[in-house]
């Protein structure tokens, strides 16, 4: 994994110490962490960063193409290094939130080519989310029993 201090900063502009933290914070994290997270990794930097901040900070290192959004669903948010991990996607559990990275060949660049070519619409990055169930929650589903006695009210 890359140190994410060893990415280098674009155009020369140097990193503030707050988006440093951040960079250090997802650096660490082996899957992608919501703002939230991040601010509470953030407290044991001693750094006085607030909520605000940490988006107005998190939006200047997404245009720097430094870190990678990751949106699963309309409202939820999260973040990983853009050079972090070699390229993957993720296996999201809608039971438990647990996201995992995972690995596998595709031939998606030769797709954007051809979305290039045919469409003329120039392709940064993609991201490929699958959504389902993991194995834990599936287990605990099956242990659950089948007729749950009402409790008296
Ligand atoms: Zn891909
Ligand atoms: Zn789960």
């Amino acid at each position: 994994m890359l140190s994410p201090l060893k990415t280098p900063a674009r155009r020369g502009q140097r990193l503030t110490p707050a988006r440093q933290a951040i960079l250090k914070v997802l650096g660490r994290s082996p899957t992608p962490q919501s703002p939230q997270e991040i601010l509470h990794e953030l407290k044991k930097f001693k750094l006085t960063i607030n909520k605000t901040t940490v988006y107005r900070q998190l939006e200047s290192l997404l245009s720097r193409r430094l870190i990678r959004a990751i949106h699963l669903g309309e409202r939820s948010v999260r973040y990983e290094l853009a050079h972090g991990l070699a390229h993957h996607h993720h296996l999201v559990c809608l039971d438990c939130g647990k996201i995992t990275n995972i690995f596998f060949p595709t031939d998606l660049k030769k797709q954007e080519e051809t979305i290039w070519k045919k469409n003329k619409f120039e392709i940064f990055e993609h991201s490929l989310e699958f959504f389902g169930r993991c194995r834990t929650c599936a287990e605990k589903l099956k242990k659950r029993p089948q007729h749950k006695n009402v409790p008296a009210a």
